[in-house]
């Protein structure tokens, strides 16, 4: 049931697994939310898609070219939840990004995709063009056709060290990911790092370095979210972000870290 309720969103693949299976590893961010996490006995995973055909052009990670991702799950849970609500008469309580569980994990333990040595997690369909998301609930696993005792296995990536090779880390640099978003000043070596890798915000160097992910670009299977297709900014110039207003610019993915920082990436690249 609750399968058919999400694919109402675009959401093709969501699965369920018991709750105690999951590993939690930030119980904090549940008992901040009010939820009393012995209650819970659930979790139900799933995935949304966001790659549109744009990812080989443009100097944004493509999970940060629509509209921020946030937005998205909030207006998803705002609806989804109380229809679930109703559906199994438990609560239920949507996560995004700040997640207790080890998402990746139970997105495979749910039968979601592998867990790629990328440390992303790899769909069928989609490759790691995903943002997971998870809703824990007090339904008991047997409302979703699944048994606590059952045998719930994650499943692997072939380990082809394809993203291992393409990845930038090894320069001892960290993540450039981590650094396009990092405050402050940059260090030359950090600025020179952005530079030659093309990206102002993100890195999708081993996602889009993996088979997976490059079987499903070459096969077209772009998001069906319509909330993902719409005003996309694959190339972005210093110009753009000066002539946002403040409100326009807060519903970017690349503005979490502020204008300053996004602003200081791209005057890298003259931009
Ligand atoms: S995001 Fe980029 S820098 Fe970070 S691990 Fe992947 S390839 Fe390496
Ligand atoms: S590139 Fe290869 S090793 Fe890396 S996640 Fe994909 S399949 Fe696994």
């Amino acid at each position: 049931m609750f399968r058919a309720i999400f694919r109402e969103y675009g959401v093709e693949y969501a699965g369920a697994v018991p709750f105690s299976a999951c590993r939690v590893f930030a119980e904090d961010i549940i008992i901040r939310r009010g939820i009393e996490p012995q209650k819970l006995k659930t979790a139900v995973l799933f995935l949304v898609p966001y790659y549109v055909a744009d990812a080989e052009a443009g100097n944004i990670s493509v999970y940060a070219r629509a509209h921020d991702y946030h937005l998205f799950f909030e207006r998803l849970y705002a609806d989804i939840t109380p229809r679930l609500e109703a559906a199994y008469g438990a609560k239920f309580y949507g996560f995004a990004d700040k997640s207790a569980i080890a998402e990746v994990y139970a997105a495979s333990l749910a039968r979601l995709g592998k867990i790629g040595d990328s440390g992303l997690i790899i769909n069928e369909k989609y490759g790691s063009y995903v943002f997971i998301g998870e809703i824990l609930t007090e339904a008991p696993p047997e409302a979703f056709g699944i048994d606590e005792r059952g045998d719930f296995e994650p499943s692997y990536c072939n380990h082809c060290g394809a993203c291992k090779k393409a990845c930038p880390m090894s320069e001892g640099l960290g993540c450039l990911s981590m650094v396009t978003q990092k405050k402050g000043e940059l260090t030359p070596e950090e600025r020179d790092f952005i530079l030659r890798h093309g990206s102002a915000w993100g890195c999708d160097i081993c996602a889009a370095a993996c088979p997976y992910t490059k079987k499903a670009v070459a096969a077209g299977n772009v998001t069906p979210i319509e909330f993902f297709k719409t005003d996309r900014i694959a190339h972005l110039t210093a110009a753009q972000v000066e002539a946002m207003d403040k409100a326009t610019f807060r519903e970017r993915a690349f503005a979490w870290r502020g204008k300053k920082t996004i602003l200081r990436n791209l005057e890298i690249f003259g931009e």
